[in-house]
């Protein structure tokens, strides 16, 4: 643990523009989420998404601003101001609503990121529906199990992302309606298919919004546990306080930033930072289509002059790879900020940031179930470098042990939880009331991680709780590779842990026992990988399987992960008292 922080506090103290949040530990000791409310807009005491986002802005004096710089991956770049937003929202709200799509319906959201994507997901809040973006690397099958889960009615998709849609469509009777936006493409939508610019493009350009109330819903995604499927976790409007909460004083945005947040649309972050904190603060973002590559990720940020940036560990673990050298080979110096969330940062990627960038990168954690970020570094705060940071103000966590007894003494490990009732906060598991409830124990929310907080008040990181495997940043449930494993003939039993990796934190590891009859050749086994990747794509699928004679299981016939794991590791294999005799 590095204890001399000297010399980052030095280096924050320099970031250019003075922070919204000036003084930490007055602001939490004078924390009232009303403060923040009242500077949101709320018309006639709705509480709308698009409105904080979009409207507010459009017809207020930031109605010609840009929101949203787009730069397609052919280089091309558009802006979009706040009422170019507007209009689009609109004509999409007002389409959706001719079609039959009502409060509380489900849209799906399966495609680029193009523009369309953003005018589309606010139009359909405005129209009070809920929003449930998809990773547009899913397979079909783990898209399927979230539209099926939801009982989604529409899903709204583009050319390429197509086929995976017309593979289960006969098993959603619920979904009704697939929108495919193809006209960038010049590709047409396909027989029972409807086409996002016909729909849009003769509709009204005025839309008076459903008038939401704070606990009507609004987002719904999908989150990981250690058993059973995805889990859809539902937000409501009210996570709005929380986004621009966070967006002034976690993420510093300040009137003249180019703000830009690479984080796929298809996870949390990618609507909460990369979309409503920043527009709930009437901010310039920049939606970068291209994929990961050190060289034009720089150029994205020199090309646009961003200013503050907000990252992940494996994103910034590949740019150390790329050498220090490609980023002080071009001019960054448009950079005042740089955060990271998703996996632990290590040190090390916190000072490369300041010989990088001369900033070091602030570390802040959150989950799909929080809604907004929980814990952070902040601008005014000096760093230690590993830590997640301090709470953020109005939020209390706690290490807690087993019976959920606060631990206070510093640097003792424990379950991390909070105290529940902050805006931003999940409000169900969709279908699945009990496993909400269970997530709630002893007056806390259990966040599944294990942490330690130290004398002054920082927390660290330790590990999750659970079997959950964190890779680049996304929760993977082991259950569910396992289920589409043993869904091939040739697999009798699976079990999938998180192997550790230098770059991605860990990769999915799958150990599999196979039925009487089949080989463990390598041509199975890559039968196996391609089956899965098919199914589940290529975020959620094994990078690697062993093949097994059988796997280690509890009496009562529960695959022990654990053990599986220890073994991986050449770790001591603890408590074996319940495993199965050979
Ligand atoms: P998700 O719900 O997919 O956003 O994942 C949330 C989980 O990612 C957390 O419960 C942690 O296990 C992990 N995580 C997120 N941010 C951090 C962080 N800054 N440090 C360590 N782990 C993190």
């Amino acid at each position: 643990m590095v204890t001399d922080y000297a010399e980052i506090a030095k280096d924050v103290a320099a970031l250019g523009a003075p922070p919204n949040l000036a003084d930490y530990q007055a602001l939490r000791a004078d924390w009232n989420w009303d403060d923040i409310i009242a500077e949101l807009d709320l018309p006639g005491g709705s509480y709308n998404l698009a409105h904080e986002c979009i409207d507010r802005h459009a017809n207020g004096d930031r109605g010609d601003k840009i929101a949203m710089i787009y730069e397609a991956t052919d280089g091309e770049v558009t802006n979009y101001t706040f009422k170019d937003m507007q209009r689009e929202a609109n004509k999409w709200a007002n389409a959706i609503t001719d079609l039959g799509i009502e409060k509380a319906d489900r849209v799906f959201f399966f495609t680029d990121r193009i523009p369309e994507l953003y005018f589309a997901i606010f139009g359909t809040l405005k129209r009070g529906a809920i929003i449930a973006p998809l990773f547009s690397a899913f397979g079909p099958e783990a898209v399927m199990e979230r539209i099926r889960r939801a009982e989604g009615v529409m899903v709204v998709t583009t050319p390429n992302l197509l086929s995976k849609i017309d593979a289960i469509r006969d098993d959603l009777p619920s979904l009704e309606h697939v929108v495919v936006i193809g006209h960038r493409q010049g590709v047409e939508a396909g027989e029972g298919n409807l086409d996002y610019m016909e729909m849009t493009e003769g509709a009204s350009e005025e839309f008076e919004n459903e008038q939401t109330g704070s606990e009507d819903w609004s987002v719904m995604h999908f989150t990981s546990g250690t058993t059973g499927l995805p889990k859809g976790a539902a937000h409501v409007h009210n996570a709005v306080i929380g986004h621009y909460a966070t967006g002034k004083h976690v993420i510093d945005l300040h009137e003249d930033d180019i703000y830009w947040c690479t984080a796929d649309p298809g996870w949390v972050t990618g609507t909460s930072y990369h979309m409503f904190a920043p527009w709930s603060n009437g901010v310039t973002n920049l939606v970068y289509e291209g994929g990961f590559g050190a060289g034009r990720w720089y150029e994205a940020i020199q090309r646009h002059n961003v200013t503050v940036w907000y990252t992940a560990p494996t994103a910034i673990r590949m740019l150390m790879k790329a050498g220090v050298d490609s980023a002080r080979q071009r001019d960054l110096s448009s950079l005042r900020y740089v955060m990271s969330v998703g996996e632990p940062l290590n040190p090390e990627g916190v000072l490369w940031g300041q010989d990088a960038f001369d900033l070091p990168i602030h570390d802040n954690w959150w989950q799909t179930e929080t809604g907004a970020i929980m814990i952070a570094n902040y601008p005014s705060v000096p760093i230690r470098p590993g830590s997640m940071g301090l709470p953020f103000p109005g939020i209390e966590p706690a290490i807690i042990d087993d019976q959920f007894n606060e631990i206070t003494e510093p640097d003792q490990e424990g379950q991390l939880a909070l105290k529940p009732g902050w805006p931003s906060m999940f409000r169900t598991y969709w279908n699945d009331q009990d496993r909400y409830d269970s997530r709630f124990q002893g007056g806390w929310y259990l966040t599944g991680d294990r942490a330690k907080r130290d004398a002054d008040g920082y927390y660290w990181f330790v590990g999750r709780d659970d079997d959950v495997i964190n890779t680049a940043g996304h929760l993977v449930g082991p259950f569910e590779v396992e289920s589409v494993l043993i869904e091939h003939e040739a697999v009798a039993e699976a079990g999938v842990i998180g192997k550790p990796d230098p770059v991605a934190m860990e990769i999915v590891k799958a150990f599999v026992s196979l039925k009487e009859g089949y080989e463990q050749t390598p041509q199975l086994r890559r039968e196996l990988m391609g089956h899965a990747r098919q199914r589940l794509g290529p975020g959620v699928a094994p990078r690697e399987i062993d093949f097994l004679d059988s796997l280690p299981k509890t009496r009562s016939g529960k695959i022990m992960r654990r053990l599986l794991k220890a073994r991986e590791l050449g770790l001591p294999e603890g408590d074996t008292s319940t495993l199965e005799d050979d």
